[in-house]
């Protein structure tokens, strides 16, 4: 079969590579429609995971199962299903103890475009199926499924690690695709100013219509001036979702004591975060930091998906650019990494 790879560390090409074989628990999919990530750019680009050799790319997929093991009670071929980014073995401790992203050891649930092949393949390998595929369900559109994979479980797990309450104030640094579900996931808890920091106008325009109250660009001056200033004080929770070292040190500056600091974004440059000791509360701020992996799995998936087949959830402005083919992948990665200014999302169908 044929898969698009990291090479080595910044470069990409096709493959040919062995099909899959699925295990008594597992399923082998073909891909419907895929997206690339801006994990996948940080992979290939920045070295992110190490070095990788013809490693198929790519954990956002929503497919059709050609196959599955003999213990897979749930799915059989042909059903239509939500792939998740992340895809755990459920049966560790780790998962027991609620941390399924973790199951294996740090990041580990992590294995498309990690440590197996990812869903960039003409098929590829799902584990433990019953637990880690969901069917898609009617009326949802197939590249609005897309965005089930990553993009939507992982800003609401960034809102829901906040325990955004009603009323709340919250910031939300970075408005690409993960900061923009991020602030839908805020605005669905009930929050009651959402504060996002972006710059680009197609980020800005999506982020009010997810329910932003405020938009304030880094490219202004500080942010936390400005969000001190607008607010009139700090807020109560800072998601973060775009942006290196320094969003930390931005969101502790903004945040109130026995506040939360929600981080889902890669931090993919310097070694250590600085925490300012006063801002601090000299160790006893009661503010909390909570920094996630999206959680994957069955259940999360089939309730994500419920907020798009009863119109609670429109991913549409998401979709900013639409490729028609498997080869397109290249190209729209490509895009992914070259981040042209009215992009937030591409998407690919077969
Ligand atoms: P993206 O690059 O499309 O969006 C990030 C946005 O942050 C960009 O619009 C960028 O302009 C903006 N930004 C950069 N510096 C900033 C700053 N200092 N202040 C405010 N905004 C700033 O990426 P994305 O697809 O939205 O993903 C966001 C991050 O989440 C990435 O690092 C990605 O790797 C990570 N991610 C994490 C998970 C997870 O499970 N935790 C899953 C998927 C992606
Ligand atoms: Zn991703």
């Amino acid at each position: 079969m044929k898969g698009l790879a990291m090479l080595k560390i910044g470069s990409i090409g096709w493959i040919e590579k062995e099909k899959p074989a699925a295990g008594p628990m597992d399923a082998i999919v073909r891909p419907l429609a895929v997206a690339p990530c801006t994990s996948d750019v940080h992979t290939v680009w920045e070295g992110a995971i190490g070095e990788r050799s013809e490693l198929i790319l790519g954990h956002e997929a929503l497919g059709e199962v050609v196959e599955v093991g003999n213990l897979v009670r749930d799915f059989k071929p042909g059903d239509k299903v939500i792939v998740p980014a992340i895809t755990p073995d459920w049966h560790t401790v780790a998962s027991q103890l609620g941390f399924s992203q973790h199951d294996s050891g740090m990041l580990g649930g992590w294995k498309f475009s990690n440590t197996k092949d990812g869903v960039f393949g003409e098929f590829f390998h799902v584990n433990q199926a019953d637990g880690n595929l969901a069917h898609l369900p009617d009326g949802v559109a197939i590249e609005d499924a897309v965005m089930l994979s990553d993009m939507i479980p992982t800003g609401f797990h960034g809102a829901n690690n906040a325990e955004v309450a009603y009323g709340d104030t919250v910031a939300v640094i970075g408005i690409g695709p993960v900061g923009l579900m991020a602030v839908a996931g805020t605005n669905m808890r009930g929050a009651g100013r959402i504060f996002a920091v972006g710059s680009r106008q197609v980020c800005v325009d999506a982020a009010k219509f997810y329910g932003a109250t405020d938009v304030l660009s880094y490219k202004d001056g500080a942010i936390e001036k400005q969000i001190l200033e607008l607010n009139r004080g700090q807020v109560d929770k800072v998601i973060i979702a775009g942006g290196d070292m320094e969003t930390f040190e931005q969101a502790l500056a903004i945040v109130r004591p026995g506040g939360i600091i929600s981080n889902v974004n890669y931090l993919g440059a310097g070694d250590y975060f600085k925490v300012d000791r006063v801002g601090w509360g000299f160790g006893m701020s009661h503010i909390k930091y909570v920094g996630g992996l999206m959680p994957g799995g069955r259940q999360n998936m089939e309730y994500l998906a419920r907020l798009l087949k009863y119109g609670k959830l429109d991913v549409k402005p998401l979709l900013t650019h639409r490729y028609k083919g498997f080869d397109k992948i290249e190209e729209a990665l490509g895009l992914m990494k070259n981040k042209p200014r009215d992009l937030i999302k591409p998407v690919v169908t077969m």
